[in-house]
């Protein structure tokens, strides 16, 4: 750890940034961090709410820096094999994807090659030891870009404002929607909270969608664990009706036996017989004994038959009731799966739902060959519609831009809201002639739209960047090139589209 604590350290020491700086960078590394690890060691999390503590006090001093040194040394001394565990592995796992996730959409491109692995990386995580492993290697790409991420000016100016940011990014259980929605409106309208109170507010949403987190895995496993036990039961009344059906078998055979016996018996009678009496009597005793045995069989029989329909009647309804219940949970964690797809602000899919469609269309793309075509489109300015109009139109604007952007593209196109104000859409079976042609649609519908704020007229424009994918390209490689070719267009004077092969163009001209 020692160097994350001296990069991190020096960064903060080195006097070439204000108080002011120092105190959002700081805020921004509480926040990921806290996300990343509350709850996962007691001395983490005393150093964090000693942290929190001193921002919530509005110190701005060396012992807010001091801290922060402090925290990162601590990530790497925790042992958490001897410290109690409150979050499941699974909890954590996800907690620690939602980090990679916002931690690499908050970045500037491009993106440091551990948090880019991060994901492959989580999948191996297989035990706390690795997890705490991953996050501090997170923690360190994180210290080290800290000066990146505060030039980059995607991450704009004030800390309320990164807040937010990471707060559209963050996937919450929908129990805490409102809670979300509350914080989110304290943090964009009037009174403005401080730095800190904003901090407070979004670290305290966290700390509840981790406890939500945990309590529904509590749930799902005491759920499991019932399930087992009603199988169980299931399967040992199945036992008896076998049972019953085996006895069922051995009593008929006996009665068969039984009938063969008398019929033998009335057999050497007649043979032995010497006058009509005797044989009479003889014949009338076998009939007896054959009455009494087909009596006895068929009540026996009746009675297992009626035990065995009633047991099975009971075991069809607990299965029943079992199949809907299981029915009811895949339904939740479908309708939980849907819902961590989609982004909330716009409804269109987010950065996972893209990463699914996008590994699905690029397996078909690499397994059938055709077409597949991306586009990036970047609101341009966007940064100054919030700062004239205020983040909440700035959402509004996002949303009527993702419904606008949609009603132009077809159902078999996925459209994802990337990043804050960034769309990708990728286009199965579209050429890169064609989805230039759908980007410069787009682009020109957006133009042509009219969004307002109050009486006043906001100008929205989009910059775009379009790609198709080339044989023995990687699963990025396209997502690259269009990346590229975005910047092309924006440093050309925004408000337009560049594909890939513009890239080429420019870097001949450049070599020329
Ligand atoms: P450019 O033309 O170069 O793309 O300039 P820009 O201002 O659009 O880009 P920049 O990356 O400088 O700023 C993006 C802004 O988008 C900053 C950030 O606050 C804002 N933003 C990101 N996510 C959201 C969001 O969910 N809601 C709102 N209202 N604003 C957001
Ligand atoms: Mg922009
Ligand atoms: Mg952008």
């Amino acid at each position: 750890m020692e160097p994350t604590t001296s990069r991190l350290g020096a960064l903060l020491r080195d006097g070439r940034t204000d108080p002011a700086t120092e105190l959002a960078r700081v805020q921004r590394s509480l926040l990921k961090l806290a996300f990343a690890l509350s709850g996962r060691s007691t001395e983490l999390d005393r150093v964090l709410a000693k942290l929190t503590n001193a921002l919530r006090n509005g110190e701005r001093n060396v012992s807010v820096t001091g801290t922060v040194d402090e925290i990162i040394a601590t990530i790497g001394q925790v042992d958490l094999a001897a410290t109690p565990k409150n979050v499941s592995l699974a909890t954590a796992r996800s907690v620690a994807a939602q980090f990679i996730d916002a931690l690499s959409a908050a970045m500037a491109p491009p993106v440091p090659e551990a948090i880019a692995d991060g994901k492959t990386r989580l999948e191996h995580a297989d035990n706390d030891r690795a997890l705490l492993a991953l996050t501090s290697i997170m923690a360190q790409a994180l210290a080290g870009s800290l000066g990146q991420v505060q030039s980059d000016p995607a991450s704009g100016g004030s800390g309320v404002s990164l807040l937010l940011q990471t707060l559209n990014q963050l996937h919450f259980p929908e129990s805490l929607t409102g809670g979300v929605r509350a914080v989110r409106t304290r943090l964009t309208e009037p009174p403005r909270p401080t730095d800190a109170e904003a901090t407070r507010a979004v670290v305290e949403l966290i700390t509840a969608a981790q406890a939500e987190a945990q309590q529904e895995s509590d749930r799902l496993s005491s759920f499991l664990r019932q399930v087992a036990v009603k199988i169980a039961h299931l399967q040992q009344q199945l036992h008896y009706v076998n049972e019953s059906r085996c006895a069922s078998i051995r009593e008929s055979e006996a009665m068969t036996d039984n009938v063969v016996g008398c019929v033998n018996d009335i057999r050497s009678s007649v043979e032995v017989a010497d006058d009509i009496h005797s044989l009479k009597a003889s014949i009338a005793g076998n009939l007896e004994s054959l009455h009494k045995g087909v009596d006895e069989f068929m009540s026996s029989a009746r009675q297992r038959s009626e035990q065995t329909e009633e047991l099975l009647t009971l075991l069809n309804g607990q299965l029943q009731t079992l199949e809907g219940e299981t029915k009811k949970l895949r339904e939740g964690i479908e309708h939980e799966r849907e819902r961590a797809s989609t982004d909330a602000l716009t409804g269109v899919a987010n950065r996972l739902g893209f990463e699914a469609f996008h590994g699905h269309e690029f397996a078909r793309w690499q397994r059938y060959g055709g077409d597949l075509s991306l586009i990036i489109g970047d609101i341009d300015h966007f940064k100054l519609i919030n700062d004239e109009h205020g983040h909440l139109t700035g959402d509004k604007v996002l949303k009527t831009v993702a419904d606008q952007l949609r009603s132009q593209l077809r159902e078999s196109d996925l459209m994802a809201r990337y990043g804050g104000e960034e769309f990708v859409v990728l286009l199965p079976n579209t050429s890169l002639e064609q989805a230039n042609a759908v980007a410069e649609k787009l682009r020109h519908h957006l133009q042509c739209c009219r969004f307002h704020s109050g009486e006043k007229i906001v100008p929205v424009t989009m910059s775009v960047g379009v790609a198709t994918y080339r044989k023995g390209d990687g699963k990025d490689a396209a997502l690259e090139r269009a990346d590229r070719a975005l910047y092309l267009a924006k440093r050309m004077g925004r408000n337009r589209v560049a594909n890939e092969g513009d890239l080429q163009t420019r870097d001949q001209t450049v070599a020329g």
